[in-house]
């Protein structure tokens, strides 16, 4: 039997998830971050510090602001041509579809443009689609949010035209947790809207194998069986999947899904996460241990995205330093070797 969604203080204290006395303490923090936990994952909570109930119960923690920490962490708003749009890189935009979520991870990049009912209103997304439409460098349309899976196959499949009918749009990428915490909304409908196009892709975001649920798995295989390439994004958090073994564990579950890592994001600096961002160095020690002790093909690119909108790139760690004569490289064992560019001139 699934457990039903929790949504508010009062809920988690009858479930026993949090304790009586903490409801007042964190009345302010669900005031400011929104609370929602999917039925799925609630099923999936062993215990009330375990990888998947420390991802979305509230924490006092949430509080504490940092000087550094940012409204917009990763300039959405500052490069956004029209309300809901982000283009950032030529060839590429974000498109915020939605604000509600299946669940409200306590450590979102996007938190405090998340959580209000309701897709982007018509006007809005029509200003979106008339940029796309008028700008031809775009190539690449990413659906976000939110997670753009709340919405009905119905309204998905209408938007899909859309996007269809403007001819430089050849690729259209999904970012989505839902195939994971509300998997039951992965129905043969759902498969159609998102193969209403040629080239869809699926970009997962999921940080523990614990949240991988045998339904969660019968979602990916149907969507992998659908022909949809399905990629991978993970956020590095302290306490919950910040050692090597058990991102081993997420990626090889993910492999057997069919699902690619595609991104290991560092903790963006939105404001109340404090407690779950680790530092880069520590980031750059795990994926040194998951090389070589990992295929290949399940190692993600660790990335930042640098404060302030500026886009996102690898973070290490570095295998190659610039030596006198050449190159210094490091092997996946920490071994280092002379390497000289042949001379073809
Ligand atoms: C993350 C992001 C993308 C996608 O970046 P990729 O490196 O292609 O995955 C595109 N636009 C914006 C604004 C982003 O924040
Ligand atoms: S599902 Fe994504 S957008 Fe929604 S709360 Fe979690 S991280 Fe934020």
């Amino acid at each position: 039997m699934k457990k039903p969604a929790l949504t508010q203080i009062s809920e988690l204290v009858a479930t026993g998830l949090v304790p009586a006395e903490h409801a007042r303490e964190l009345a302010p923090v669900a005031e400011a971050f929104r609370i929602r936990i999917s039925g799925e994952m609630h099923s999936a909570i062993t215990a009330k510090d375990d990888p998947i109930a420390r991802q979305f119960l509230p924490d006092t923690a949430e509080l504490t602001i940092r000087p550094e920490e940012l409204h917009d962490p990763i300039g959405d708003v500052t490069y956004s041509p029209t309300p809901g749009l982000t283009h950032r890189y030529p060839d590429r935009v974000i498109l915020a579809v939605t604000r509600t979520c299946e669940v409200y991870c306590r450590f979102c990049f996007r938190r405090e443009a998340v959580g209000e009912e309701g897709a982007l209103p018509e006007a809005d997304l029509e200003a979106a689609l008339n940029y796309i439409a008028a700008t031809p460098a775009i190539w690449e349309v990413i659906l976000t949010g939110g997670d753009p899976l709340v919405l009905s196959p119905r309204r998905l499949t209408a938007l899909m035209q859309r996007l269809s009918a403007i001819p430089h749009v050849e690729i259209i990428r999904f970012h989505t947790r839902v195939p994971v915490v509300s998997p039951a909304r992965i129905t043969p409908e759902m498969i159609a809207a998102l193969r209403a196009r040629p080239t869809t892709y699926l970009v997962l975001h999921t940080n523990h194998a614990q949240e991988i649920t045998p339904a969660a798995q019968t979602a990916l295989k149907n969507l992998a069986e659908a022909g949809i390439p399905l990629l991978s994004q993970t956020v590095l958090l302290k306490g919950i999947n910040d050692n090597a073994a058990t991102l081993e564990t997420l990626f090889r579950t993910l492999l057997r899904n069919r699902v690619t890592p595609y991104y290991l994001h560092h903790c963006d600096l939105a404001r109340g996460t404090s407690h779950f961002r680790t530092t880069i160095a520590a980031g750059q020690t795990i994926m040194a241990q998951l090389r070589g002790r990992l295929s290949g093909i399940g190692l993600p690119t660790y990335v930042l995205d640098i404060p302030g909108g500026f886009g996102k790139v690898p973070i290490g760690p570095g295998y190659v330093e610039v030596a006198d004569d050449g190159y210094q490289i490091t092997d996946w064992q920490g071994g280092r070797h002379a390497y000289h560019d042949p001379d073809h001139s």
